[in-house]
């Protein structure tokens, strides 16, 4: 028998493949005949001699250019709109730290189902209405802060709209308005666990934390076992990107097994990032995202350069909705040090399996005279000895696993908790000091 309480949108939650591919048609031929009235859009199309006609069934998407970041920087601010700016109520851009920054609109209608989106993925892992919800987001630009606001809202919950930092006072508002649930990214909830220890504050008994969306930036399995067990909740995937809306694109059900991306919003595609041909369910490629429940700004086949698959199969949860999985890391985030492609996840994987070893990491690329190196400086956990012979061979076993998993020696350093930086925002796991020759 289902249980309907279950989902937050039974209607659509729980659809057929059939269904599912059914609506995406209808959506997808919405959504083109929209982006006609995008001046970018419409001499995409007519360049080619393709008209939204022209697109007959799912697979016909293909015949669609993509679009990437730079069509977004190169059209900035409006260039993509779809509708006119009168019947856009909000705008989120990015930082622009290289070049001009990208600006996504949002119509009235548009941030409503953004806010149903998010509500189905709190609901979906267990938050209902007498949950008291904080977000550790920033607010403004950044759509973790808003985007969560407006679900969490919608959802019905008691909102606590603390923002990004300052430790001490999240852990006041936690314990004084008894927060059951947090939005925050990974480097942040391990952040605010290290703050209350230092505080004597144990969040099993002090506390009523149940559950964690963690995301927006990439972590490993054995990163979230770490979180759940320090502060005793159930963490849950949350994948989002501002081109996308923000948070509410794929989230984890209570299965933890991939994150169901909502595809009566978006159509996936997983493609090979050099040839761009899809690749099979299972294969990991660049996730292609196309928009098919927006207004002000429809995305048609938005290259994300997030790496990730399918994962094959039927979810016991009983959704339909395909699942993808933890993120492998960006396209760009890939270091190739002396000829070998390594993810900075791949070394985090083994880091966070040693239990003497904090959550706080740095990769330092340099140059040595001629070669080019690698430095990994991990923080001691709070527990750290200073015995000299027994952290020497705790680097040796770590030096040893990382060779086995990215088939490079690198130096290994084990620092005293704290002594990395720290943001406020995602943090920064690879410094590259090398020098390029061409
Ligand atoms: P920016 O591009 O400035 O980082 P966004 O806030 O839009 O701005 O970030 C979106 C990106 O964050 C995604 O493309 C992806 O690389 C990363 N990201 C978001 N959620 C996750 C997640 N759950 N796991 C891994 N990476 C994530
Ligand atoms: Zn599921």
């Amino acid at each position: 028998m289902t249980n309907y309480s279950e989902f937050f949108n039974p209607e659509k939650e729980m659809m057929s493949r059939q269904q599912i591919e059914d609506l995406q048609l209808e959506r997808l031929k919405q959504t083109l005949h929209n982006c006609m009235n995008s001046s970018f859009y419409k001499k995409r199309f007519d360049d080619i001699g393709l008209s939204p006609e022209d697109i007959k069934t799912l697979d016909d998407l293909r015949k669609i250019p993509f679009t990437t970041k730079q069509d977004l920087r190169d059209t900035y601010p409006f260039g993509i709109a779809s509708v006119s700016l009168r019947d856009c109520i909000r705008l989120h851009s990015s930082s622009g730290t290289t070049g001009n920054p990208t600006v996504i609109l949002h119509t009235k209608k548009d941030l409503e189902e953004w806010a149903n989106a998010v509500a189905r993925c709190l609901w979906m892992v267990g938050a209902r209405p007498e949950d008291v919800f904080q977000n550790t987001s920033g607010y403004g630009m950044f759509t973790g802060g808003l985007g969560f606001q407006y679900g969490a809202e919608r959802l019905g919950m008691l909102t606590v709209p603390a923002a990004a930092g300052n430790s001490r006072r999240q852990i006041k508002f936690i314990t004084d308005f008894g927060t059951t649930v947090v939005h925050a990214i990974p480097s942040y909830a391990t952040r605010l666990y290290e703050v209350m220890q230092d505080e004597g504050i144990d969040p099993y008994k002090d506390t009523k934390l149940r559950i964690l969306a963690i995301g927006a930036e990439p972590h490993s399995e054995e990163q979230r076992k770490r979180i759940e067990e320090m502060l005793g909740v159930k963490a849950y995937n949350s994948f989002g990107m501002s081109e996308m809306c923000g948070p509410g694109v794929a989230f984890e059900c209570k299965e933890q097994n991939g994150m169901h991306i909502w595809e009566d919003y978006y159509i996936v595609e997983i493609v090979n990032p050099d040839t761009l041909e899809p690749v099979p369910d299972g294969e990991i490629g660049e996730m292609v995202l196309t928009t098919i429940n927006r207004e002000a700004m429809p995305l048609l086949r938005y290259r994300t350069r997030d790496l990730t698959r399918i994962i094959p199969g039927e979810c016991p949860c009983g959704r339909h909705h395909k699942r993808i999985d933890r993120m492998k890391g960006r396209s760009d985030d890939m270091i190739v040090l002396r000829g070998v492609n390594i993810f900075p996840i791949q070394i985090e994987q083994v880091l966070m399996k040693f239990k003497e070893l904090g959550s706080n990491y740095l990769i330092t690329l340099q140059t040595d005279e001629v070669n080019d190196s690698m430095t990994v400086e991990v923080e001691l956990g709070k527990l750290f000895t200073d015995d000299y012979t027994r952290l020497q061979k705790l680097t040796k076993e770590i030096t040893s696993q990382l060779h086995d998993e990215i088939l490079l020696i690198p130096h290994v350093k084990l620092v005293a908790p704290g002594s990395l930086p720290k943001t406020d925002g995602k943090a920064v796991r690879v410094k590259d000091l090398r020098k390029h020759f061409c």
